[in-house]
């Protein structure tokens, strides 16, 4: 069996064709989940392949949205994006890569395009979702100050924004908020939005709340 299949998208903004890997599902092994449940991979580190860039532009999207992205696009945010492509392509970028050799450096420059160009996009529950992996990054990496500075402000969007989520991502991002009150060492605040989560919600299949009541626990 394959561990990566070859796919193929079209960039919604130069209009260009471009390949890309993407981890088998049978290839998808998870050992472990951390208490914010970060997924341990046992051999491929599935995240790493969890966003793709277009190879002409550097347009850079979650490979989930790949059928999805047009529907966020307008005329008036692909000027914003296009602006913003502008001016990053004057840094000097690495090559874009897409292949199942991806270099963790090239990752980084993928999470860093992805959470602006979504932020134009005005999608803050999916900038929460790559700066979540921006955080993963740095602890694998063990930067923790790194890890918490990124921590930081995705709690500041989660304030900013919480009210306008989906339930589900709500249910997500109040977890979150929860957790890096945890991690900052507020305990007080931590333990306020795990028991405000654990009081409204009450669906055992959750993991989120699963691992709020666990961390609750955490905090006596
Ligand atoms: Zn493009």
């Amino acid at each position: 069996m394959k561990d990566f299949i070859r796919d193929f998208a079209v960039c919604p903004i130069c209009q260009k064709e471009f390949s890309f890997d993407k981890v088998a599902s049978t290839s998808i092994k998870v050992s472990s989940y951390d208490l914010d449940l970060k997924p341990e991979y046992r051999d491929i580190n599935v995240s790493l392949y969890s966003l793709v860039t277009c190879p002409h532009c550097y347009f850079t999207f979650q490979e989930k949205d790949k059928d999805y992205i047009y529907e966020y696009l307008n005329s008036q945010n692909i000027e914003e994006v296009k602006q913003f492509l502008n001016n990053i392509n004057k840094l000097s970028l690495p090559e874009v890569d897409n292949s199942s050799s991806k270099s963790h450096e090239f990752y980084a420059i993928q999470l860093m395009i992805a959470a602006n160009i979504y932020a134009i996009l005005g999608l803050p529950s999916e900038v929460v979702k790559i700066l979540v992996k921006f955080a993963w990054y740095y602890r694998e990496q063990n930067e923790e100050e790194k890890e918490l500075g990124i921590l930081y402000y995705c709690g500041k969007i989660i304030e900013k924004n919480y009210e306008t989520f989906s339930e589900e991502d709500y249910i997500f991002s109040l977890f979150y908020l929860g957790y890096i009150n945890y991690r900052l060492n507020n305990r007080k605040e931590a333990a306020r939005l795990f028991d405000y989560l654990l009081k409204n919600y009450n669906n055992p299949a959750n993991p989120y709340l699963k691992a709020a009541k666990f961390l609750r626990g955490e905090l006596k």
